[in-house]
């Protein structure tokens, strides 16, 4: 048994403490401290010998602790252990001030033969904590401990860690020695952060708070890392309403966030790229307007055709010479336009091409909208990418006019070997009959004829050599001021004596001086006269007139021969130019009006034409002499 002096030992303590005597489930009072007694402001009186149960009852506990505390205490004596009851409201009956939370301790009391008879049982007045009450319920920090986000609770104004999860523990790496001491002590990297003060806020203002991807410095590892986080403060209040702890729950969302910045990237890239897209395609755009503004300026036919070899494109200038809208020339192909006599090579050339890739050039006529064709050279090149062909682009270049010089000029050569043959062919013929005649007489009638085809094959001779210095730009004048009413009256004379069969009449003739190259105004007006005179084979008048109007000398050569059509006037001082039918009827290389027209433009002159066909032509001059 207790001795006297551990006995008061036991009992002479600040909280206030009974001792039980055990006997079955009637507890009685043997003894209760001083401390017990001033509690229950019956420090005289002493309850000793009364049963437990008058103590706590239904006036003065919730029956849930009756209950509690009778199993508690049969189950303390049974174990022969001390166990507690961490949260008992007891009012004592004295004090009428309300119900007060208790931490009850029962302490069994063995006797020698190991039987418990006694019980200390100990009333510790509670710290006013609430997260006591998850303290008391092991299942409740089993819960919290598996709660998937960082969760403790911080008390008192220094912040000591009260309860810790593992998560937490994990996220601020750190293991749970940390248990019970401040905030700066297991953390004092956040010393110079904003964190404390925020939880000294919340711990003043009672109000909660909360953030979302806060960059908090941990030290990590041993190393400062900068760590985002999802957290929120709230206060926890006692039962007077005032803050004394705060539940911290935290969530690393770093992952999240550098996905996010990374999104975030992403899509300023992608928002980068997509505006130098569209600059690109603008681009594009604009690049493909001023190709096609090209295409069409072009003065020839451009197209393409896929590597099948069908058209795609045509430019502009393809409709406006077919007379059909761009679908509708691709819808009907080449072949549709083609001359049918060329068709058949130019189908062939187009066939070797698109089997061997190689440039396809070939002449076909076309037809246009005006119903003729004309005639064109196309040539069309493949666009090979990475050894792939992806297109055909080709272009038709009108060559009507090369076609039609070359068709003139293989003319001219026949006529010019035919000018020139006569006169040879007539003096070859005539120095025969000269050789074999002895006759005196006889030779006079040959040898005139054979000077008069060599004159002729000199003037032709002439006329080619002028041609070439034309276009050499080498005929030099001699400017000089000669009597114009006479060289006119010598010209005529000189034709007169070769066209006997014609009379010419000198109409009208001003008495001029004029300044200018004799020669060459008397070739002019030599060569109007000729022709006067070859392209009236029945005609027999020519009549001849030179006037003065202002400062300008006009004159005309008339005749009543065969005439031009209006369409033939336009071009007969064209190089080479002979009005169609007359070329074989009549001699001539269709090169005097030509250069006539050249040295009356040097002369700072010109001239025209009326006529009419079947009645006859008058060819006017104009030279000023002022
Ligand atoms: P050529 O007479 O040698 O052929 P020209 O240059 O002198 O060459 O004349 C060119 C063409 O003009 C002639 O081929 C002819 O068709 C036409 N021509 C010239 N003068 C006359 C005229 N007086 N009457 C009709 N046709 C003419």
């Amino acid at each position: 048994m207790l001795t006297d002096a551990l006995f008061q030992a036991l009992f002479n303590i600040s909280s206030p403490r009974i001792l039980l005597s055990v006997h079955g489930r009637d507890f009685k009072i043997i003894y209760d401290n001083e401390a017990f007694r001033s509690a229950s402001l019956n420090e005289t009186f002493s309850i000793a010998g009364r049963s437990i149960w008058d103590l706590f009852n239904a006036g003065n506990c919730s029956s849930d602790n009756l209950v509690l505390l009778e199993n508690t205490l049969i189950q303390s004596v049974e174990l022969k252990q001390t166990l507690f009851l961490y949260d008992f409201d007891y009012q004592f009956a004295a004090t009428g001030h309300g119900k007060t939370r208790w931490e009850l301790e029962i302490i069994p009391i063995e006797n020698e033969n190991g039987q418990p008879p006694y019980i200390i049982l100990t009333l510790k007045q509670k710290k006013k904590q609430k997260y006591t009450g998850i303290q008391q319920h092991p299942e409740l920090l089993n819960i919290v401990s598996h709660i998937p986000i960082g969760l403790c609770i911080l008390s008192g104004e220094t912040m000591v860690l009260e309860i810790v999860n593992e998560k937490m523990l994990n996220l601020w790496d750190r293991n749970d020695s940390i248990q019970g001491l401040p905030l700066l002590e297991f953390m004092p990297e956040l010393t110079d952060q904003v964190f404390p003060k925020l939880l000294q806020q919340v711990y003043t203002s009672g109000i909660a708070f909360s953030n979302r991807g806060a960059v908090v410095q941990l030290v990590v590892g041993g190393r400062l890392k900068s760590v985002y986080m999802d957290f929120s403060y709230i206060p926890l209040k006692n039962s007077d309403g005032v803050t004394d702890s705060i539940l911290v729950m935290a969530e690393d969302v770093t992952d999240n966030i550098m996905g996010l910045q990374r999104e975030q990237q992403l899509a300023e890239r992608l928002t980068a790229i997509n505006e130098e897209l569209s600059f690109s395609n603008l681009e594009l755009a604009e690049n493909e307007s001023r190709i096609r503004f090209l295409l069409n300026a072009l003065p020839q036919q451009v197209w393409t055709a896929d590597s099948a070899g069908l058209l795609d494109y045509v430019n502009q200038v393809v409709c406006d010479d077919f007379g059909f809208d761009v679908a509708t020339v691709i819808g009907h192909g080449w072949q549709k336009f083609v001359h049918p006599d060329d068709l058949a090579e130019s189908l062939e050339k187009w066939s070797n091409a698109l089997e061997t890739g190689c440039e396809y050039v070939t002449e076909f006529r076309l037809l246009f909208q005006d119903g003729n064709y004309r005639w064109f050279l196309s040539r069309a090149i493949p666009l090979i990418e990475n050894g792939k062909l992806l297109l055909w682009i080709g272009t038709n270049t009108n060559i009507e006019l090369q076609k039609s010089n070359e068709q003139r000029k293989d003319e001219f050569i026949s006529i010019a070997s035919h000018e020139l043959k006569t006169p040879l062919t007539s003096i070859k013929a005539f120095n025969q009959l000269i050789q074999r005649k002895n006759q005196e007489h006889a030779l006079d009638g040959f040898i005139l004829k054979s000077a008069q085809n060599i004159a002729r094959l000199e003037r032709l001779i002439k006329d080619l050599l002028d041609v070439t210095k034309i276009n050499a730009g080498k005929i030099n004048y001699e400017l000089e001021p000669f009597d114009f009413r006479k060289m006119l009256i010598e010209t005529i004379e000189n034709v007169q004596l070769t066209a006997p069969d014609h009379t010419i009449i000198l109409e009208n003739s001003v008495e001029i001086s004029c300044l200018g190259d004799r020669y060459r105004l008397e070739q002019v007006v030599h060569n109007f006269l000729t022709n006067a005179v070859k392209y009236s084979p029945d005609g027999q008048k020519i009549i001849v007139k030179s006037t003065l109007e202002e400062n300008d000398l006009i004159v005309s050569v008339q005749d009543f021969g065969i005439g031009i059509a209006e369409k033939d006037r336009k071009r007969l001082f064209e190089r080479y130019y002979r009005v169609g039918d007359n070329a074989m009827r009549f001699e001539g290389l269709g090169l005097g009006l030509f250069i006539s027209s050249e040295i009356l433009r040097r002369h700072q002159g010109n001239f025209w034409i009326e006529s009419e066909p079947g009645y006859g032509s008058t060819f006017f001059f104009r030279l000023p002499v002022g």
